[in-house]
């Protein structure tokens, strides 16, 4: 293939390089979005499960995203409600697994006072921020200087609330070990979805799932961009000036006037670009790190837990597998179930061998629905960390300090090269929501400028 010649080349066909791709042409430009993998849609993947759609990376829709739900609307996809009909089940520290109903599992009356305190102080200070620029708000140093660990240690008296705030932030979003991340840092991703509310309670941030496979979303803006989309190319090296870019990606060559990368921020180190980016982007790029995730999805012939009048949600702080959730088709056949081994759970399933992780984490499903659980006909794990394209999920953060030193900077265009991705979004950061609204408006501000 001979050199491309567009207005702008878009690097990586997640939702964040489509949906910025989409705005471009529908103002009229040129593009090209080039793609490492052989696939589109990155950090949303599906599989197929019982010939019907299920996911491997992000998937559910809560009512805040008011972009996806919209982009959904356009592309003529359905969502359907998450099922979770029947009890929940929270393990505690005892082992006991216990049946409850609504939203709070039944830590006690002490611990569900102090964590009520706690959740609706990391609320109050969520709702200060801008989700935008985080590193601005007046005690932002202050929050930035201390881990979201030392916090919970010095505000939260209660040891049962404490494991179960750290489950939330630090397993079920950060996917880092809590003393390893800022308060700060853990309330951007609370500002991004709104608050605690729209964040943490599964009826919200759990609420939906797509019709097909969340993965349908980007296969089908790649759909619309026809041949604009080029699979299996992956960019190693960007030619910039202030006239414009020229983008190596092997058997493809692309120029453009602008460049919108839209990868991890922790991934732009594999491309050389020529002459180098300032030293302020290269401690940026240093400072973030992905965190590790694994999904894991177990499969029955039918989900006999709703039998037993489960929803098939549970907590259990203390586990390895910390959190379950049905995640079956519509249908409702086959049965499955879901988890993420997040963090320092992930670390240690993976020095585990590959029989004795899934026993494990059969053994954890059993303990929130029974024996029953240990008789997967299948069982699926993805680990993010160790996909090329993306090296972690749900995002790369940075460490102690590093929101305020570099945060500013994180969507700052370095001559004809802008960013986009989820990880440096606002509203939505971290989530699908995120990829489409950073997109946007790297696309509006290139657009700007042509
Ligand atoms: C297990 C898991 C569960 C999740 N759950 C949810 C959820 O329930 N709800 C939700 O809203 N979000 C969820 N997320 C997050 C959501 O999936 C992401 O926020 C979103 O998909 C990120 O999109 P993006 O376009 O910003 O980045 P990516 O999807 O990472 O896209 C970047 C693209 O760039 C490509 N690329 C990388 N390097 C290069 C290169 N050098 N050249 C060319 N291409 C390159 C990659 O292959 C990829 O396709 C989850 C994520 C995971 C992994």
């Amino acid at each position: 293939m001979g050199q491309l010649d567009v207005d702008v080349v878009v690097v990586g066909a997640g939702i964040a390089g489509l949906s910025a791709a989409r705005t471009l042409v529908a103002a009229g430009r040129d593009v090209v979005v080039l793609e490492a993998r052989d696939r589109v849609g990155g950090r949303v993947l599906n599989i197929e499960i019982g010939g019907q759609a299920n996911e491997l990376g992000g998937q559910w829709v809560a009512p805040y995203q008011t972009c996806v739900l919209a982009y959904l609307r356009e592309l003529g996809i359905q969502l359907f409600p998450s099922f979770r009909d029947g009890s929940h089940v929270y393990v505690g520290a005892d082992g006991v697994a216990r049946r409850y109903d609504g939203h709070d599992a039944p830590l006690g009356d002490v611990s569900d006072a102090a964590y009520a305190v706690a959740e609706s102080a990391l609320d109050a200070m969520a709702k200060e921020l801008d989700p935008e620029a985080p590193w601005e708000h007046p005690r932002a140093r202050e929050w930035d200087s201390i881990t979201f660990e030392a916090w919970l240690q010095n505000e939260v008296p209660d040891a049962l609330a404490r494991d179960l705030l750290r489950a939330w932030v630090a397993g079920g979003f950060m996917t880092k070990p809590a003393h390893t991340f800022s308060l700060l840092q853990g309330l951007w991703v609370i500002a991004g979805a709104g608050g605690v509310y729209e964040l943490f309670e599964p009826e919200q941030c759990l609420a939906y799932r797509i019709a097909g496979g969340s993965q349908l979303l980007p296969l089908r803006l790649a759909e619309d961009l026809g041949e604009r989309v080029i699979v299996d190319a992956p960019v190693r090296g960007i030619r910039w000036s202030e006239a414009g870019v020229e983008v190596d990606a092997g058997h493809v060559r692309a120029a453009g006037r602008q460049a919108i990368v839209a990868i991890p921020p922790n991934l732009t180190v594999g491309i050389r670009f020529e002459p180098a980016l300032p030293g302020w982007r290269l401690r940026l790029e240093q400072a973030l790190s992905q965190g590790v995730v694994i999904k894991v999805l177990a499969v029955y012939d039918h989900p006999f837990w709703r039998e037993d009048g489960l929803s098939g949600q549970g907590f259990a702080p203390g586990q390895l597998v910390r959190e379950v959730y049905d995640n079956s088709p519509p249908s409702g056949e086959p049965g499955v179930l879901v988890t993420f081994l997040a963090g320092e759970n992930a670390e240690a399933a993976l020095r585990l061998d590959p029989a004795a992780r899934r026993a494990a984490v059969l053994d954890g499903f059993a303990s929130y629905v029974g024996d029953e659980a240990r008789e997967a006909t299948d069982y699926i794990e993805l680990d993010w960390s160790a996909e090329e394209w993306t090296r972690g999920a749900y995002a790369a953060t940075f460490g102690v300090g590093g929101l305020t030193r570099f945060g500013a900077d994180l969507r700052r265009p370095i001559g004809p090269i802008h960013w986009a991705c989820t990880d440096i979004a606002g509203v939505g950061h971290m989530h699908m929501e995120g990829a489409i609204r950073s997109g946007e408006a790297a696309a509006a501000a290139v657009l700007a400028l042509l």
